[in-house]
């Protein structure tokens, strides 16, 4: 049977269905009024990324944005993905507090899967869907000037504070947002891996998040976007917070509700708020164009930090 002799049986109810289409398109008319110009910093988690037909829905998604007159810069992680290429390569890896452990060889590893493989299929996707993608590491055009991330831990019998060596895993120092500002009024939509270079040149793990939420920051973004693999910030009934407040992540950091890989989220959301991003979200990326609902239609999707 063909479409058109399906429509013919029920034209009214397929008017119906292409009238709700066309109201759609419509509704997201005040949005994209109101964002044409603006620039969306985009984190794309490691866990979002693995399936194939969500990762072409996302690439088509940063399209249209890209399309509306918004500035989509898409910052991607690897964590899974660096996890296979060390275990196949048989090199141990550790963990503190939930940071990879990043020895020499393990760092080189970790640029060749960020900045190579993974940078390379987001930008593939991106242009597969008639976007016009670059890719970018932290190293290119200086863009992430990083410096050893210093953590201490309090050891439980002296109480004395000791400092944990995590190796080459980074903090962003500097951004020199030059590089995507020339991008701005071009057609290219960046994507970049978040590896930083150090002042003599070497290279650092960042968290994604952490180096989405600096991006953020210096390119004065009016949204920051985390996709993750999870519906948002869950409290401690499992139950989803539509909304969360300095007060209340203060909180829930402290009790353990938000832990492992959502502290960074979180942190880097409040960060960026209280440095002047309008709104930062955090979405479940396993949602089909979860970017579109959120951006160009009134349903609020995922967690909204808040300021105050
Ligand atoms: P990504 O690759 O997107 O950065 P992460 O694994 O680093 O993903 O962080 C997301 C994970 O954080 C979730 O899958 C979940 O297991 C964990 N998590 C910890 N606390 C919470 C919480 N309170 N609400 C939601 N997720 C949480
Ligand atoms: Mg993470």
């Amino acid at each position: 049977m063909t479409g058109k002799e399906t429509s013919s049986r029920n034209p009214i109810a397929d008017i119906e269905a292409w009238l709700q289409k066309a109201t759609t398109l419509s509704e997201a008319l005040p949005y994209m009024r109101r964002y044409s110009g603006e620039t969306f910093v985009i984190k794309y988690g490691g866990h979002a990324m693995g399936d194939e037909e969500l990762a072409a829905l996302f690439a088509r998604d940063i399209v249209l944005l890209k399309q509306v007159g918004i500035n989509p810069i898409v910052v991607h992680g690897g964590g899974p993905q660096i996890g296979k290429m060390l275990e196949r390569l048989k090199i141990k890896s550790s963990f503190i507090d939930g940071l990879r452990v990043t020895d020499r060889e393990t760092v080189d590893i970790v640029e060749m899967v960020l900045s190579g493989s993974i940078n390379k299929q987001v930008v593939t996707a991106i242009n597969a869907v008639g976007g016009s993608a670059m890719g970018l590491s932290g190293k290119d055009g200086r863009l992430i000037e990083a410096k050893k991330l210093l953590r201490t831990k309090q050891d439980p019998d002296s109480n004395i504070e000791k400092v944990l060596d995590l190796g080459f895993v980074g903090e962003p120092e500097r951004i020199n947002p030059k590089i995507l500002q020339n991008f701005e009024s071009s057609d290219v939509i960046p994507v970049i891996a978040p590896i930083g270079v150090g002042e003599n040149g070497e290279t650092y793990n960042i968290n994604a998040d952490t180096a989405a939420g600096a991006i953020a920051s210096a390119l004065g973004a009016s949204k920051l976007i985390m996709l993750t693999d999870i519906a948002g910030v869950m409290d401690g009934d499992k139950n989803l917070m539509p909304t969360l407040s300095h007060a209340q992540a203060s909180d829930l950091i402290a009790d353990g509700t938000i832990n492992g890989g959502m502290i960074p989220k979180v942190e880097t959301c409040l960060n960026a708020i209280d440095q002047g991003t309008a709104a930062a979200h955090i979405l479940d990326g396993r949602v089909p164009h979860v970017l579109l609902l959120e951006i160009f239609t009134e349903h609020g999707v995922g967690t909204m930090i808040e300021t105050g």
